[in-house]
Formats: C-alpha cells, structure tokens, sequence
C-alpha cells in the first residue's frame, strides 16, 4: 500500500513544480520510495510531463517505458501527451496499437477520442479509419465522444464530406458535433454549406457566431462578416475576444472606422479583457482606417500586453502601410530590445516598410537576418518583398538575380514585381523579357500583361501596346466591374463605374462635374494612359475616368459629410493611376483626409500626397 500522507505530500509538489528541474527532483523521489511502481503517481507524473512546456516527449516516453504494467489511464494520457504534442502525433497511433496488441487492454471512449485527434494532427486518414473499425467493433459508433472525435479527425484533414457523412448518422448530437462541423465548412471557405448548417442548428453559443464571422473573413466577405457579428448581439449572444478580434478585422478590410470604434467602445463598457489579440486588432483597424497616430497612441499606452508579437506586427504593418519607414523600423528595433521574437508576418511588414521607404541596404539586411538571427527561413512573400524593394529603387538586375538564385520557385507575383520595377523605371528591354516568363507561367494573368502593355505606352510603343490590348480583349477575359463603397455613420454606399442607381445620381453628376472643374483649376490633368480596354472606344476618355467609382464615392462622401471629415473608401480593384492623381488634388482642393483601400493596399491621402509615395 502507498503511504498516504508521503503520497499526498508528493502529490501537492508535482503540483506546484514550475520548471523541469523540480519534475525531476520529484522524480527521483518517486523512485527512491518506489512509488514509481504504481500507476497512479506515474500517471500523474506524466501529466505533468506533458502539459509542461519545459518537458521534451521524450521523457514522457521514458517515464511510460519504466513503468512495469502500464494500466489503461497511463496509456490513455501517453496518447493524449502524444496526439496533442506538434512533432509526435504519429507515435499515440503506435502506443494505441500496442495497447490492443501487446497489453490486450480494452480501450474506452478516452483512449478512442485521444488517438483520433492524433489521426486528425498529422497520422493520417487510413490509420484514422483502422481505428474506427475498432470503435465499431467494441459497440462504441454512437458514443457521442467518440464520435465527435472521429468528427473532428475528417475535418482536421479536411475530409468534410465525410465527416458530414458521420455527423448526419450520428443519433446523438451536442453543440460540440455542431461547432466542429461548421468549422469543418469555414475552414475550406465552404461558406454556403456553413450558412445552411448554421441556420439549421437547434441553438448556438459564442463558437459557433465566431466560426460563421472569421469564416466570412476568410473568403473576403467582410460586409457579410459584421452582419453576422450585428444578429449575433441582436440575438442575445455576448462576443468573446476572437470574436471581437474577426470583427475588427472586417472593420478594417472595409475601411469601417465608425464600427470599429463602436466595438472599441464595446470591449471597454462589457469589461471585455484586453489581450494581445484584441489590441493588434483595434490597432490595425484604427491604422487602416488612417487613424495611425491614435493607433501608435494605443500601441504605447498598453505597456502590459507587449509579450507577443501580434500587437508589435499591427504596430510595424500600420507604419509600413502609411509609408513611415522610419517610424516602423523604430517599433521593430525597440521590439528587439524588449525580446519579443519577430515571426514571419514581422518580416513581411518590416520588409514592406523598407520598400516604400527605399531603404534599399536596410531591407536587405533584414532580410539576411530572418535566418542567421532568428532561425525564420524566408518564403515566398518574403522573396516577394525584397525583388519590389530592389525593383522600386531601380536595381532591376540585382532583383532578377535574386530570383534565379531563390531555393524556391518563383510565381507569378514575384516575377510581377519585378515586371512592375520595369514599368517605374521604363525597362522595355527587361520588362518584355519578363513579360514573356509571366505569359508563359499565367497564359491569363491580366495584371501582369495590363502592366506589360502599359510599359510600351508609356514608351511610346503604341503599336506594341495596341497588339497587346487586343490580345488580352480576344482572350475573352472580362474585367470585373470596379466597385467601390463608403460608409457613412454606419451604412455602406456602393458605387459601380459609372453607376446612376443611386437615389442622390442627379446631385451626385452635378457635384462630379464641379469637381471636375476645380480640380483643372487646380492644375490637375487627367492621365489617360491607363484607361483600360472594356471602356467603349468612342466615349470620352476624360469622362470615362471622371466615372470611376472611387471618385463617385469619393465625390459622395464630399457631399455629404461636414467639411474636414476624414473620407474612407474600399475597392474591389487597384486604383488606377488617375484616380490616384485625382484624390490627391481632391485632398488638396477639399482640405480633406481621404483613406483608400483598393486590392493591393492602402493609400492615406492628406494635402496633396498620398503615403504610398506613388509607388503601388
Ligand atoms: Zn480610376
Ligand atoms: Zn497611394
């Protein structure tokens, strides 16, 4: 028999141990009293062991091989420690097998649910479903454990059908089977199937609104995203942070400064605690919503929540994206003073910053640091990065010579920016080259030959550019319509390229061609050159690009909002080189902030310029 009272000491110090140095004192303790023997000191050893961050698995492995007659609670924890663990998932597989074969134990509904989320996190799908034979053999199929294990395991590995197939046998159903099922939907972007499981299921808690949000996120519906966070409080149901964090993120892709200070007021009045999460999304949302001071303001005064990385890339991202080079370089040096690892999306930002900034040497030694200092093996989006870094500054040959010599195939958007560094600094030679390698590798990337065409024109091959817009005419691309959308106090307006659908059209054409005539005034000369090929050849050049839809939301939001407010606007597409030109002046002429986000990034526009320093 255990003594109790040394057992129960030893118990409450495997408890309170705070390092891998007290596990093993206690350890050696279980040894020298021989209590190692027994099961249940063991089984709580390796507890410990491997809900500890210190502990390597491997000594939960050494610990489980020690004990002479492993019983099925001690299995049952090994394969939990092991399904759960990120480089050993496969062997709670093997330690499952050895418990049916060599112990001849009986599994049970844990040991079940622990080996399946093992299959799920990297052994595999036929293992996965030798295991279900044996759950079927033992009369367990319509244990709900179990069977939202097995769940689980088909949508960690992405088999949704099939998941969906045990999910529609199964006879009991809680709001776990629910969840993981919906999850299964979002996690491929399958939101049409999740909408229709959603609205199907008997009640939802907070997981499942929050699945329904990042999942519309996911897929790029933002506008659908906070209708959903907005039925979500309708319905009573009270947001969590990752709720929150998804909803700011939409707020932030649809440029929504007034929602998103609205759930900043949220998290405030509900008590919600602020972690590290929520404060990256509150400050990427107020940095893309061009509020970057209040953004950097919020980033200083949470002195406690600085010990990851999200908040310090919101903070470096936001500089990046206005330009301020300096000022994110500045974040990224303090956050090495204070020890916070950078991870790749760090890099990406910091990369960005040293592009717009044309810091060509520093960028380049960011990026050599990311493996020798910080053990981050540089991606694509890196590689990425640096070829526009290069491009941009002109260093057109040492760019193509970094991607003859990147370990990993370059694509389409690598060679494009290179393409893009052509067209900045009128490279036909090399650009046609290139232009050739991005034919070759996308037969349909029209952005590419747009790019293509548009360097000849502006070098005045207009032959060459003629030949090229035909080209991409004939191959039966159609353009998306542009699209663009303001908010104002809460509600979205959506604008078309020249759409007259809206009920304020008449006053809205009237304000375009005032505008029009201010801006001249003003000195502002429309840029034809990129007018682009779906507009009819006899209209107008000048009052096609007068009907772009950015200037209609822009000209929208003048009308309707008080002098000096700040105007915001989305679209679908990357803005074009004369609106670009046009909302500068407007900045200018209308002394007001305006904030675009088109497809490719954000542009704060304030007197006159616009952050991205005309380099997009
Ligand atoms: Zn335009
Ligand atoms: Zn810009």
């Amino acid at each position: 028999m255990i003594r109790c009272d040394f057992t129960s000491k030893l118990f409450f110090l495997l408890d309170s141990c705070k390092s891998i140095h007290q596990i093993k004192q206690v350890h050696a303790q279980l040894i020298t009293t021989g209590l190692i023997v027994h099961p249940i000191p063991t089984n709580k050893l390796l507890k410990l062991i491997s809900s500890s961050r210190f502990a390597p698995i491997s000594y939960a492995h050494m610990v489980f091989d020690h004990c002479p007659q492993p019983d099925l609670f001690l299995y049952n924890t090994i394969i939990k420690a092991l399904a759960l663990s990120t480089t050993s998932s496969a062997d709670s597989f093997t330690r499952f097998r050895s418990l049916i074969r060599e112990e001849r134990l009986v599994p049970n509904q844990y040991s079940f649910a622990f080996v399946f989320k093992g299959c799920g996190n990297g052994v595999g799908v036929l293992e996965g479903e030798q295991v279900r034979v044996h759950a079927v053999k033992l009369g367990l199929e319509n244990n709900l454990f179990v069977m939202n294990a097995l769940i689980g395991m088909y949508v960690n590995l992405g088999f949704v059908v099939d998941a969906r197939k045990v999910f529609d046998w199964s006879p009991n159903r809680d709001m776990y089977s629910w969840n993981i099922m919906l999850s299964g939907y979002a996690r491929l972007g399958k939101m049409d199937e999740a909408r229709q499981l959603f609205d199907e299921m008997p009640e939802r808690d907070v997981v499942s609104w929050t699945t329904m949000i990042s999942g519309c996120l996911q897929v790029g519906h933002f506008m659908e995203a906070l209708d959903i966070f907005h039925n979500m409080l309708e319905n009573g149901a009270s947001p969590n942070e990752y709720t929150l964090a998804s909803a700011l993120a939409a707020c932030a892709n649809l440029v929504a400064l007034d929602q998103g200070r609205w759930m900043h007021v949220y998290i405030k009045k509900n008590d919600i605690q602020m972690n590290e999460r929520l404060l990256a999304g509150l400050i990427d949302m107020y940095a893309k919503c061009g509020e970057l001071e209040f953004a950097s303001k919020l980033f200083k005064s949470e002195r406690q929540l600085k010990r990851k990385v999200w908040p310090w890339n919101a903070m470096v991202g936001g500089f990046a994206m206005h330009g301020k080079s300096k000022e994110a370089i500045e974040v990224f040096e303090q956050m090495k003073r204070e020890r916070v690892s950078p991870n790749k999306v760090t890099f990406v930002a910091l990369l960005n910053a040293c592009s717009h900034g044309n810091r060509v040497e520093e960028g380049k030694c960011y990026f050599e640091s990311m493996a020798s200092h910080y053990g981050l093996e540089p991606e694509l989006e890196h590689y990425g990065c640096l070829v526009d870094l290069l491009g941009r500054a002109g260093r057109l040959k040492e760019a193509e010579e970094i991607i003859s010599n990147m370990p990993l195939t370059p694509d389409v958007v690598i060679w494009g920016a290179l393409l893009s560094g052509c067209k900045i600094h009128k490279d036909v030679e090399m650009g046609e080259r290139i232009g050739k390698i991005v034919k070759e590798l996308d037969p349909n990337h029209l952005g590419c030959h747009v790019l293509l065409a548009n360097i000849y024109s502006l070098t005045g091959n207009w032959n060459e550019a003629r030949t090229l817009r035909e080209k991409i005419a004939v191959s039966g691309k159609k353009k998306t319509p542009g699209c663009s959308s303001v908010e104002l106090n809460g509600t979205f307006h959506q604008f078309l390229i020249g759409d007259r659908s809206h009920p304020q059209t008449k006053q809205l054409y009237l304000f375009l061609d005032e505008m029009a005539a201010k801006l001249k005034i003003s000195g502002y000369i429309p840029e034809s050159g990129e007018v682009l090929l779906d507009i009819d050849d006899n209209e107008d050049r000048e009052t096609a690009l007068l009907k772009h839809s950015e200037k209609l939301a822009i000209a929208f939001g003048l009308m309707n909002t008080a002098p000096g407010t700040p105007i915001r606007i989305v679209k679908n597409l990357r803005v074009c080189g004369d609106c670009h030109l046009a909302i500068k002046f407007i900045s200018k002429v209308y002394d007001r902030e305006i904030v675009v986000r088109d497809r490719i990034r954000y542009h704060h526009f304030k007197d006159g310029t616009c952050s991205c320093n005309d380099y997009w």
